[in-house]
């Protein structure tokens, strides 16, 4: 080995080992897990971390990116890998920026600095923000990478979202290393035509993935202020919306139009607490059926990239069955908690589509009138521009509700939302912990709360729930 390459060799090494020391100390004070810092340090000591990281993984590894369901997707493919025997590395409980990559990888060592469970093939999975991908993916090499949907997030301004349709499919093209093996893209979303597109043109395996059934679909008429384009620049029509801007599209003049989906889900049930799916493969004749134990048009989303990224992987669709029904769910994601003589139900909203499908799964699917409690923050994670509340449509909740209650820093900007709504707030205060005792109390005996609340607040509230009933911190 050259003078160059022991030197590298020591500062990577010195990297990971100073990260780890940062993670323990970090845990050991009580600051969450440490599961930011770790990767923050180790990409201070050395920049060209991810590198080396992904070459000591073999490139077996998977991004899943997109503005909505990233965290319960790669869930689900890190389920369905394990249930094969494979050990995953994931970034699940931490940041999806580039330093959570390299927290993940950090915080799967021993003290002394070996992989656990080397014995077993080792796959990752990791979730990517949106804008960080195009730079993350130029240093690992994905070996496969998954598109979910792209959607107005809280901090967009006008034609940011294009800009990063933009910035995903140049990434593709102008790969510094080597291109995916596999794309996995969600067909519904008109804005990942381009990468299906390139896929293609370049014999990449592509599996996209998609709903077909318009009786879930979306009789929502509030506008969302989106129009979608084709390359060609004409406006985008759609047969059929299920959520937000995906579903059955095609442009106004050309020819070019939503890809049939290699994984369909042709017959959806939505049901409280479940959803039941017939799947049709490309190509195979015989469906498969399959009970998500999640609600909503979202999760079932969710189900489709994730057996799409696993048969991508090499695992057929029948062997993700099982796997995706004896799912657990992600931490603050539906997540339920039995308090003293009351349910409570947490659901993560951080923008307008998410919260639309949150509203419309919550008044659609589940027993009414509802006890709701909404939180809205405006921490660094949660976006310091609160107007997208007024892209969402909280009309939706008129009539379904026994009482509805505001909390959050910007608990008054939320309340007045409501009220413009024409919904009664029975009470509204910035003390998030007050309004959440305020809530139970007010929600009779053995019925639920659900709590629809933006990112910081799920993770305040989730920590005092899992408190107050003995679930684990989420790190653990
Ligand atoms: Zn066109």
């Amino acid at each position: 080995m050259s003078a160059m390459g022991i030197f590298n060799l020591v500062r990577f090494q010195l990297a990971i080992c100073l990260g780890k020391c940062a993670a323990v100390f970090s845990q050991m004070f009580g600051r969450g897990g440490g599961t930011a810092v770790s990767g923050l340090v180790a990409t201070f000591i050395e920049p060209n971390v991810h590198r080396q990281i992904s070459n000591i993984l073999s490139r077996e590894v998977i991004f899943v990116t997109g503005t909505n369901g990233k965290t319960g997707t790669s869930s689900l493919i890190s389920q369905i890998l394990r249930s094969k025997g494979n050990f995953v590395l994931s970034n699940s409980s931490g940041s999806n920026m580039a330093r959570g990559v390299v927290s993940a990888y950090i915080s799967s060592l021993g003290i002394g600095g070996i992989l656990k469970r080397r014995r077993k093939k080792m796959a990752s999975v990791f979730e990517v923000d949106e804008a960080v991908l195009p730079s993350l993916s130029s240093q690992m090499d994905p070996k496969i990478e998954v598109f979910l949907n792209l959607s107005r997030d809280q901090l967009d301004r006008y034609g940011e979202i294009d800009n990063i349709a933009a910035s995903w499919a140049q990434s593709l093209s102008s790969h510094s290393g080597l291109t995916p093996d596999v794309l996995v893209v969600n067909a519904d979303d008109p804005k990942l035509y381009s990468l299906v597109d390139f896929g293609r043109k370049n014999s990449i395996q592509t599996i996209t993935f998609g709903l077909g059934d318009p009786s879930v679909a979306s009789d929502d008429v509030f506008d969302l202020y989106e129009r979608d384009f084709c390359s060609c620049g004409s406006d985008i029509r759609y047969e059929v919306k299920y959520v937000g801007q995906s579903g059955s599209w095609s442009c106004s003049e050309c020819d070019i139009e939503r890809p049939d989906p290699d994984v369909l889900a042709a017959k959806v049930t939505l049901e409280s607490n479940r959803s039941i799916l017939k799947i049709k493969l490309a190509g195979q004749a015989e469906a498969l059926d399959l009970t998500v134990h999640q609600q909503g048009l979202y999760s079932v989303y969710n189900v489709l990239a994730a057996i799409s990224a696993a048969w991508g992987y090499g695992i057929h669709p029948a062997d993700s069955i099982q796997a995706i029904e004896s799912a657990s769910g992600v931490f603050g994601r539906q997540e339920e908690f039995l308090v003293v003589n009351a349910k409570a139900k947490v659901w993560l909203a951080k923008n307008p589509q998410g919260l639309n499908e949150v509203l419309r799964t919550l008044t659609e699917t589940t027993e009414l009138p509802l006890n709701l409690l909404l939180v809205l923050n405006d921490g660094i994670q949660d976006g310091k521009d609160v107007s997208w509340i007024y892209d969402a449509n909280f009309e939706i909740l008129e009539g379904k509700y026994k009482f509805l209650a505001c909390s959050g820093s910007r608990s008054h900007n939320l309340s007045l939302r409501c009220l413009i709504a024409g919904l009664d707030v029975v009470k509204s205060d910035s003390d998030i912990m007050g309004m959440l005792d305020f809530s139970l109390d007010r929600t009779p005996h053995m019925e639920t709360l659900n709590i629809v609340t933006t990112y910081t607040g799920m993770i305040e509230i989730r920590e005092n729930l899992a408190n107050r009933t003995g679930v684990l911190p989420y790190w653990k």
